[in-house]
Parts: structure tokens; sequence; C-alpha cells
């Protein structure tokens, strides 16, 4: 096939690693069909995603995807920079926007092959973009072609986002403190969410306020993907079929779950890696450790914990008796940091002799960890984890079952789902709110988790026969994910129509 002869697509991403990388992935997946796949964003992002595309494992080989930046150095914008300016600056005016239109007429015109040296590519077909770039949705607007959003995160937290216009209409939303005891029986596909277990942005009045746009523009779009699996969301994903498409306001007509995102050596047992030297420090140390005995301990790509619920965190693990690999990042008081994911000094925030005293049976690390390795590796038992959508998605494929900890963004509705809807984590239960935080600005403060939580959770999750069904389960669900992305399996079907639909559109 001429690349000339197939659809191209312009993808553009959002700059955080839990949102590029499963967008990469889908790049790299459209590519290998022959769809021609341009990933435009800002030159600075373009140099953070060199880093992840490394580091994920998604480097194309001759596939038809291109990384462009928008060249204009004036656009270096950070993602806090952006989002200021999504915020206050109307969005007719948005330099971005701007930008993006003319890359996107560029990338499919004669100069920009010559002048890039690419292979001919016809226009774009769509703009397939984030959920956090709403601006794009509006380039293609302007372009008159397809918008396309591809929702990195499960179906419930998108049809509760899909919901949230007419809960604000009803004066429900945001959640303020007045409202934080409230519970949402109304949500499609969803078993009646708390307030407290909504995503960050409903819980901040300011932000609500400008991320409201974003989730009315979900319904504006012609098409949402979703990086989740039929056999794992079910009743939302029905529901989002009977009730939401097809509704008046609703333009896309289709949803289609295309999950687990994430690279097939991480999937498929089959696939042979190529034998290099091991260097990396953390699967060094699990090649050492009995099958299944290690507890992996990650809050992402950018949640902390605070000084003195990190300390209690190494109490806890010292008190179970069980291995763990430990990526530590150093406290922070928001519950977020810029996480760069080098190598941080760390051992001033644990307990006085810690690590001396794990030698053998924990490890503490600080750098970007090989979390897909880690999770695959014989040696991990279980997870502790943020659920953060990504982690999730990649624990449910090795069948390492969780013990649930969601600190920030959308982690707690994720939570609820994975205790009590599909039951492969075990909760940490937290102290309930003091005095002070009730009356605090904060709407949903961390809940202190003590040490004897700890060590008691840890020890069911990895090893009393308490932890057994969750286990169990776990194994189960990561046999319906294998089914999903095997040939002829649901998430499989779907992405063969979503090219489909791609080739229709040029002929
Ligand atoms: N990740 C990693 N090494 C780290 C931290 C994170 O490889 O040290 C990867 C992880 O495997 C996942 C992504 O970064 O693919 C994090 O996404 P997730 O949705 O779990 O959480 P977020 O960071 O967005 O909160």
């Amino acid at each position: 096939v001429m690349e000339r002869d197939a659809p191209h697509v312009v993808m553009v991403p959002s700059s955080s690693s839990g949102h590029a990388i499963p967008f990469l992935q889908f790049a790299r997946r459209l590519a290998a069909e022959g769809v021609v796949t341009t990933v435009v964003t800002t030159d600075r992002h373009v140099r953070e995603l060199e880093k992840t595309v490394r580091s994920t494992d998604l480097t194309p080989q001759g596939e038809p995807l291109r990384i462009l930046g928008l060249r204009d150095k004036k656009v270096e914008i950070s993602h806090d920079e952006w989002r200021r300016q999504v915020r206050e600056v109307p969005e007719e005016k948005l330099e971005v926007m701007r930008l993006l239109r003319e890359a996107v007429t560029d990338v499919g015109s004669p100069q920009s092959w010559k002048l890039r040296g690419v292979a001919p590519a016809s226009p774009p077909v769509c703009i397939l973009h984030d959920m956090f770039v709403p601006w794009a949705q509006e380039a293609a607007e302007k372009l008159q072609i397809e918008s396309h959003l591809l929702y990195v995160s499960a179906a419930a937290a998108l049809s509760v986002d899909l919901e949230s216009n007419r809960l604000f209409d009803e004066g429900r939303l945001p959640i303020t403190r007045e409202r934080r005891d409230m519970v949402f029986p109304d949500i499609p596909g969803l078993s009646p969410i708390q307030a407290l277990d909504f995503a960050v942005p409903y819980l901040m009045p300011a932000m609500y306020e400008w991320m409201r746009k974003y989730y009315s523009r979900f319904r504006r779009t012609d098409v949402i993907l979703v990086n989740t699996f039929y056999d794992m969301e079910k009743p939302v994903l029905d529901a989002l079929r009977n009730q939401v498409i097809g509704s008046p306001d609703m333009q896309a007509k289709c949803i289609l779950e295309i999950g687990p995102l994430l690279p097939e050596s991480h999937v498929n047992e089959d696939t042979v890696e190529v034998e290099v030297e091991e260097r990396d420090p953390c699967i060094l140390w699990l090649d050492r450790q009995a099958p299944n005995s290690v507890l992996y301990i990650s809050f992402g790509s950018f949640a902390t914990l605070e000084a003195p619920q990190l300390l209690e965190l190494a109490m806890g693990l010292e008190a179970s008796d069980c291995s763990f690999l430990w990526i530590v990042r150093s406290p922070n008081a928001h519950g977020m940091s810029a996480a760069s994911g080098s190598p941080e000094p760390v051992t001033e925030f644990l307990p006085l002799g810690f690590e001396e005293r794990m030698k053998g049976r924990g490890m503490c690390y600080s750098g970007w960890a090989p979390q897909t390795r880690i999770l695959k590796h014989p040696a991990v038992g279980g997870f502790l984890s943020h659920c953060g959508w990504n982690s999730t998605l990649e624990t449910v494929c090795t069948g390492v079952p969780m013990l649930a900890w969601p600190i920030t963004a959308e982690q707690h509705l994720n939570r609820r789902f994975l205790v009590d809807t599909v039951k492969v984590a075990i909760e940490l239960k937290g102290n309930s709110y003091t005095k002070e935080e009730l009356e605090g600005d904060v709407v949903r403060p961390a809940r202190f988790i003590p040490k004897e939580e700890i060590e008691k959770k840890v020890r069911i999750l990895m090893q009393d026969a308490e932890g057994e069904s969750v286990r169990q389960n776990m194994q189960n669900l990561r046999e319906k994910s294998r089914e999903a992305g095997a040939p002829d399996g649901s998430s499989r079907r779907n992405f063969e129509a979503y090219v489909n639909l791609l080739h229709k559109k040029i002929h």
C-alpha cells in the first residue's frame, strides 16, 4: 500500500506520562496497521516523549509513525503554562491551537514532505486527541475534519465525565464541603458513588470551572475510544452504549473499547525478548527473590506521600515481614511532584537504619522503574498501587493482585471499582478525618493509613487464606484481558473496526 492511499491520522497527546504512554502505544498500533500516524505536540513535550518512548519500549521501527514538535520555539510551553492559557485566554486566541491548525494543514501538504524528508501522506482524516487537549477538537472543527477522543482512563471515569454537565445543571456539582456526604446513584453503569470518590477536578471549584468546558466537549467528538476491555467494565460499557450514545446532545455514534493499550511484550508470554545483559537494579534484585514473594510498591509517575505517611508505610512494611520492592519518591505535602524519575536521595525520609535492616528482604529505589517488566517478574506476588489506570491494566495483564491506596486524580473512583466491583484489590483503610481536616479548605484530605493496617493488609494480600479470593479473581481477570486482545477478541475486533472506519474516510 502506498502511504498516499493510507488514511492519515494526526494524534495530539497530553504531556503527563500516564496519558502519553498509552497514547503512543495506540499510535504505534495504528502505524503497524499501515495507518499514517503523525503525533503532534509541543517541542518540549517531544523531548520528554523521547525519554518515555525509550523507557517504555515503544520505538517505532520502519513504521509510518512520526512525532513532530510544533516548531515555533515560542510555544515551548509547559503543562502548567498551557493550563493557565486554557483558563485565561479565549480559545480563538490560543497560541497552541493556532499552531496545531497550521501543523495539521502542514503535515498533509507536499512542501512538508520535502521539508521533513518524510514519505508523502494524504491530508489527515481526523485529529485523535487526549481528554486534556480539547482545543485539538476545536482545531478539527475549524479544519472541517472529524475529531476522535482517545480516553486513556476507565470507562467508569468517562461515564462520570459525560454525565457531569447534567449533574452541574441539577446543582449537584462541583463537590463542595457541604456536598461531600452526597451519594450519586444515577451515573450510567455505576453502582452509587460517594461524593469523595469523584476525580480531583470535581472537588476543586476553581479547577472545575474550566474543566467543565472540557467535559462538555466529550459529547461533541465523533468517535470515542476507551483504554479498557469489555469483560472488565461490562455494565458501564453497556450503559454507555444504551443510554448515552444516541442521546440528542451526543455526537459520537460509537464508543469502542480497545484496551489494554500495553506493549506486546507485556501482554504476550510468547514474545521473545532480545537477550541483553540485564543491568536494571530492580530486575537484578528481583532475580534473587523467591517466586510470588515480593510486594511491589509504586504510586505512579507523579503522586507522592507526605513525610509522616512515608515513615508509617516503612514501619508497616518492616512489621509485615514481607519482601518488597518500593519505588520511593521524596515526600510532598500536596501529594504531587513533577517526579522526573531520576534517582534522588530518600534515605533521610525513611526510619533510621531502615535500608540497612531491610537488606536482602526489601529494596528501595527512587529512579524511574521498569514497571511493566517488574510486574511480569515471577518474584512479584502483589502490588501496592495508587490505582492509576495504566498501573491497573498493567497489573491485570500479569495477574498480580493489588492493595489499593489512591491519592489523587481519578484514583479513588478506580479504587472503588477494583475493590467492590471486580474484587481484585484489597482496600487499605485510613483513619477518620480530624475535626480540623473536616473544617479546612481541602474537600478530600488524604486519610492517614496507620502501620498496623498496612502490616495486616500486606499479609492478607501476600499470604493469608483471606486473600485467596482476591488473588484468584485477579487470575481470572488476567485471562479475560488476554482474550480481549487476542485475534477475534473484543478489543481486537474493535480496533479493526476503527482501522476500517479510517480507511472508509479516504474512499
Ligand atoms: N511508570 C513507570 N515507572 C515508574 C513510574 C511509572 O514505568 O517509576 C509507568 C507505569 O508503568 C504506567 C505509568 O508510568 O505506565 C503511570 O501511569 P498510571 O496511570 O498508573 O499513573 P499516573 O502516573 O498517571 O498517576
